[in-house]
């Protein structure tokens, strides 16, 4: 079967950087080689100048985002915790599943979709849960919530209570501030706003919460003290083998970082500012209402109302068989309701946003 071309305009994963590329197609080095482990490193480093942390335990996990969400819980919930969650989408929705997996007693805190995570309503929930969870970036309705004033309201309240943020869509797409906003456990992709194939999940945890992990968490593979102990050499300095790391993928994480370091994260950040706002322009400008509250949209992801009488699925067909662009649907109640389009990475930029409005103007007519 023929490879084809496509461009990857929906919620991720979006087309990979040539840097990220090129990574994978390094020579293979062994995962205990030096100079592997040179890169782990720097990959750690890299990581923790992009979400603006000082966390030592800073590392990107074997596995897609979702193994960063299992294994902040699983690490981090003892049975019978109280673990507050913010849920205004698909992945808070999920988080509770994760979280009540692993013992934790889960309080709900429901939002209409498409609105962002309400900061004094979680608060009302829970006098001193152990975790409070919310998604930075909703990619199932296209949201952004505040977790700087999530985090600073909940250290103004208590020392105990951990905040746990995912980070999956907004990494590398906006600016993040981990220790500023007060978040001690925090995951991601690399599929998104990376620009990176799927396949990791950085991971970053603080030292406050380190001391509070699960000692012997009921699973083996995301043990965080026995990779730790690979990724960090456990404090010693000394590497023991854990699993294969896959080192290709770490290569192209590692590629990609130090190309968006290089642009910088604040003007990567208002790349994807000014594509997202002017497709999102285009979009209203074409009659389309948008689906994300107001003053709370994503810029690298744009949900859009699909118009009445029109067909949704056949509209994402047209797309993607004339003219190789692949968007998203909705998710849930929202799946033939909502277009899901995504400017991450490479396609952040105002010609991705000219492909997308004038194929989309063709199709509706
Ligand atoms: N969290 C968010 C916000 C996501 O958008 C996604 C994937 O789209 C995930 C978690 C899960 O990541 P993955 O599908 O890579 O396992």
């Amino acid at each position: 079967m023929a490879l084809v071309e496509r461009s990857l305009l929906g919620p991720g994963p979006t087309n990979a950087y040539p840097e990220a590329t090129a990574g994978l197609a390094a020579p293979m080095l062994g995962h205990l080689d030096p100079e592997f482990l040179a890169m782990l490193d720097e990959t750690g480093r890299r990581l923790r100048t992009v979400w603006g942390t000082g966390n030592l335990r800073t590392l990107p996990l074997s596995g897609t985002g979702s193994i960063g969400m299992e294994a902040a819980f699983v690490n981090f919930v003892h049975p019978g915790d109280v673990v507050v969650v913010a849920v205004n989408g698909l992945f808070g929705e999920r988080m509770c599943d994760v979280a009540s997996r692993y013992g934790a007693e889960v309080v709900r805190v429901d939002h209409t979709w498409g609105q962002p995570v309400d900061v004094e309503r979680v608060l009302a929930a829970h006098p001193s849960p152990s975790i409070v969870a919310a998604v930075h970036a909703e990619t199932s309705t296209g949201v952004r919530s505040d977790i700087e004033h999530l985090g600073a309201a909940l250290r103004e309240r208590d020392e105990r209570t951990l905040l746990l943020a995912d980070c999956v869509t907004s990494i590398g797409g906006e600016q993040i501030d981990l220790d500023g906003w007060n978040v001690d456990i925090a995951y991601a992709g690399t599929q998104k706003c990376l620009g990176v194939p799927p396949g990791l999940a950085p991971f970053t945890v603080s030292e406050r919460a380190w001391h509070r992990r699960v000692e012997k968490p009921t699973t083996w593979y995301l043990d965080l003290g026995l990779i730790g102990n690979y990724v960090t050499g456990g404090g010693s300095g000394g590497r023991a083998y854990h699993h294969t790391a896959p080192t290709a993928m770490v290569a192209s994480l590692h590629a990609a970082l130090g190309r968006l370091l290089e642009e910088g994260i604040a003007a990567a950040a208002e790349r994807h500012r000014e594509a997202g706002e002017a497709l999102q322009t285009g979009l209203q400008e074409m009659g389309l209402d948008l689906f994300a509250a107001e003053g709370n949209r994503l810029h690298q992801l744009t949900s859009v109302v699909v118009p009445d009488h029109v067909d949704s699925a056949d509209v994402r067909k047209r797309l993607l068989n004339d003219y190789g662009i692949e968007i998203g649907g909705g998710v849930g109640q929202y799946a033939n309701t909502v277009w899901r389009i995504g400017l991450m990475g490479p396609n952040a930029g105002l010609d991705r946003v000219e492909l997308l409005l004038g194929s989309l103007r063709r199709i509706l007519g």
